[in-house]
């Protein structure tokens, strides 16, 4: 009897919003070195392509802005049945206390981090759903359950806490169509959008983390792997804290 390995992913194709750099970048060079072909999908063509060139044969980089439900439904209509794993990533940050939070600040953000994850869903889930096999990961965040202190990101939380209900909802609507839908909630990781904070607010979050430090990418790469694979055949509508015990103090 040949033994399966559950967590292999060879023939399926993943493709990763936000994927030329940061988080979604070690999320595709992970799920890759697992076997599958990844399709980097990004606001920024130029790094995409490069990032993917970087990864080598199988990886691919494709111009999408998740803000455009035109353009994610025409992607999903070009890639048709080829992916089998969404990871929607993609994800921006803006803070500013709320009087000073003009339209255009809250509806970006809330554009990228909440619309985009369902124009995404909707465009490559509802073909999943179709053909009765897929797996969508989320990238929400711990801000989505709590306030962080020393920054005022009020429409992120919103739209991090928007991303893990709509996660749990699709999980529910299409279990079973034979597609799972997880999320996955980092807490402070080490890439460019956290590199911003003042050291003396970085050092006070790590100190609020009960790890005592960041976490690294690969860390969330790693989860999103899990619960992408057959490993997690039996989760969906979860939501899977990174976050070095952050949540838990
Ligand atoms: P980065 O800012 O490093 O990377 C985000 C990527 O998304 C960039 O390549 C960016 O392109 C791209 N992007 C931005 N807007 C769009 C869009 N409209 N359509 C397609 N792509 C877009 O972010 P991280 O890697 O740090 O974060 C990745 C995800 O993880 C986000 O959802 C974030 O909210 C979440 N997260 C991050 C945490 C952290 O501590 N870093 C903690 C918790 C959650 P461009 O280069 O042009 O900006």
């Amino acid at each position: 009897m040949t033994q399966t390995n559950l967590y292999d992913l060879s023939g399926r194709c993943a493709l990763v919003t936000g994927g030329a750099r940061g988080i979604g970048l070690e999320i595709a060079r992970l799920l890759q070195s697992f076997g599958a072909e990844v399709i980097l999908a990004d606001v920024n063509e130029t790094q995409a392509a490069a990032a993917a060139q970087d990864l080598g044969p199988g990886a691919s980089g494709v111009a999408l802005d998740v803000t455009d439900p035109v353009a994610v439904e025409a992607l999903a209509a070009q890639l048709g049945d080829r992916v089998a794993i969404l990871v929607n990533n993609a994800g921006i940050s803006r803070a500013a206390p709320t009087d000073q939070t003009r339209d255009e600040d809250w509806r970006a953000v809330v554009s990228v981090n909440l619309d985009g994850v369902f124009w995404c869903c909707r465009a490559f889930g509802t073909r999943m759903a179709a053909r009765g096999r897929g797996t969508i990961v989320n990238i929400g965040s711990m801000s989505g359950q709590i306030v962080i202190q020393d920054t005022v990101v009020t429409a992120y939380n919103a739209a991090k806490a928007g991303v893990h209900m709509l996660s749990k909802s699709l999980a529910c609507e299409w279990a079973q169509s034979g597609v799972r839908v997880n999320a996955v909630a980092p807490a402070f990781i080490e890439t460019d959008m956290t590199g911003t904070y003042p050291p003396k607010t970085a050092q006070k979050w790590r100190d609020l983390t009960p790890m005592g430090r960041y976490g690294q990418p690969t860390e969330v790469a790693a989860a999103v792997h899990f619960l992408a694979s057959d490993a997690a055949s039996y989760i969906t509508g979860t939501v899977l804290n990174v976050d070095g015990g952050y949540t838990s103090w």
